[in-house]
């Protein structure tokens, strides 16, 4: 949607993006307190809280969007803008088509070129929660840390046969984590941003391909997985590349950098005939990639928005004003999409209504 200001030459803009007619799955029906199939009104002192599936995530803000720019076209004399106004709602949950081969969301739209014109300005994006700016997300990388000693878990009688599995991955997950903080501390900026924790790399998942079926047997083969989260002041991508010459350090050392973990497993502990073999996960990986093709195509990169920028300071204003404060928030959870708009240069903001829990609802009040 276009709307020219009627004064504007065409020089400036600010655009609403993001706001999306597809709906998140209603999962367990029996998670829900009303019918998320129906638009549901509860009346809760002077204001009004709507339920039902896409109130927000993101209907909500469809509706809002339209509601804008039919008060622009309803007050085009006495708002006299100077600037054009663009909008861009999208057919799908800002992906574009997830697991899917199709691409229809904002992605897609930049591809074509059907974004640059919003480039004059501030673009606002009109999905998250909950009525305050979100200032910033993390950059994400998903990896795998295998260990393959023994083809098969042995006796625990005799631990100095063989490597054990468990011990080697901790100690190479130690070292890495070690390296990965000191290279990573937390931000100064951070603080000005509100995030509540650092750039983290952590252990969530835990595979034991030759798992021992009894307590005396130690496991041969071991495969930890996990992701990095990194506060968006720090490059992803280099991330990657650092973590990388942490594993390096470790082949190349011939495990020798992981003696002072290793020595607290005592005497029967070796890992000299281990193998490490590290990888970064997510999509499908194909021989010919080069490291950098991989990193770009595994690591989600962060955003953090620019809060001198003149659209930051109205969405601040009108919290103020509307809401009575403005606290925005910021986490390592991830936008990729709104990040990657942010890293072509765009001037991203984002703010959105509603609450994105286990059921969908939104006030009227916050929507105003
Ligand atoms: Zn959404």
């Amino acid at each position: 949607l276009k709307y020219k200001g009627i004064r504007s030459d065409s020089s400036k803009s600010i655009s609403f993006v993001g706001s999306h007619f597809d709906v998140v799955p209603v999962g367990n029906l029996e998670n829900w307190e009303f019918d998320p199939f129906k638009l549901g009104k509860i009346v809760r002192g002077d204001d009004i809280v709507l339920t039902g599936r896409g109130t927000t995530d993101c209907l909500g803000h469809v509706a809002l969007l339209t509601m804008i720019f039919k008060f622009l076209a309803t007050h085009h004399q006495e708002l006299d803008l100077a600037i054009d106004v663009y909008g861009v709602m999208i057919a799908d949950e800002e992906s574009g088509g997830k697991g899917s081969n199709i691409k229809v969301g904002v992605d897609a739209l930049q591809e074509a070129k059907k974004l640059d014109m919003i480039a004059k300005g501030p673009v606002i994006w009109l999905d998250c929660a909950d009525k305050q700016p979100n200032i910033g997300s993390g950059g994400l990388a998903q990896w795998s840390l295998r260990i393959e000693g023994n083809k098969l878990a042995f006796h625990s009688g005799f631990p100095n046969k063989g490597v054990n599995a468990i011990e080697m991955a901790n100690d190479c997950l130690s070292f890495i984590q070690k390296r990965f903080y000191e290279d990573f501390p937390p931000h100064h900026k951070e603080t000005e941003y509100g995030f509540p924790c650092s750039s983290s790399m952590k252990p969530t998942h835990i595979i034991f391909p030759t798992e021992g079926k009894s307590l005396n047997q130690i496991p041969g083969c071991l495969e930890i997985q996990g992701d990095i989260r990194l506060i968006p002041f720090y490059n992803i991508y280099e991330c990657m590349e650092s973590v990388e010459k942490y594993v390096a350090e470790i082949i190349d050392s011939k495990f020798a950098v992981l003696e002072p973990f290793r020595l607290n497993r005592g005497s029967g502990s070796r890992y000299e005939s281990g193998k490490l073999i590290f990888k970064w996960l997510g999509g499908e990986s194909n021989p010919s990639e080069t490291p950098e093709e991989i990193r770009r195509k595994r690591g989600v990169g962060g955003l953090a928005c620019d809060l001198d920028s003149i659209g930051f300071k109205a969405l601040r204003n009108a919290t103020e004003k509307i809401i009575g404060f403005c606290k925005p928030l910021a986490d390592t959870g991830t936008l990729p999409l709104v990040a990657d708009l942010k890293s072509a240069g765009y001037d991203v903001q984002t703010i959105g209504y509603g609450l994105e829990g286990k059921q969908k609802i939104c006030t009227l009040f916050s929507f105003k």
